[in-house]
């Protein structure tokens, strides 16, 4: 239980997870993880490290790099729909 204030960040978005074990770089993620590797042939449990949307550290999650691929592009997706329905709803705005 931390009890550290929110960070002010505008630098982008906040942690959206802040829960989550920080690491301050790929490869110290990727050291962890392969230390709590389970003992041969137990496979379960593999962690990938990904970039946190804040861009300031990694965390390590279940997903894998291609299961990640597809979240950002849906994501992705997501956020040019809502670009152009702004664009959309500007130009209207512009119009009248
Ligand atoms: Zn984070």
């Amino acid at each position: 239980m931390s009890s550290a204030p929110a960070q002010p960040d505008d630098a982008g978005e906040p942690c959206p997870t802040p829960e989550k074990r920080t690491y301050r770089s790929k490869a110290k993620a990727n050291r962890y993880q392969r230390r709590r590797r389970p003992p041969a042939g137990e496979k379960k449990d593999r962690l990938y490290p990904y970039l946190c949307p804040c861009g300031e550290h990694w965390h390590l999650t279940h997903q894998s790099p291609a299961q990640q691929a597809r979240i950002a592009a849906r994501i992705a997706a997501q956020a040019a729909a809502a670009a152009a329905a702004q664009a959309a709803r500007d130009e209207e705005r512009e119009a009248s």
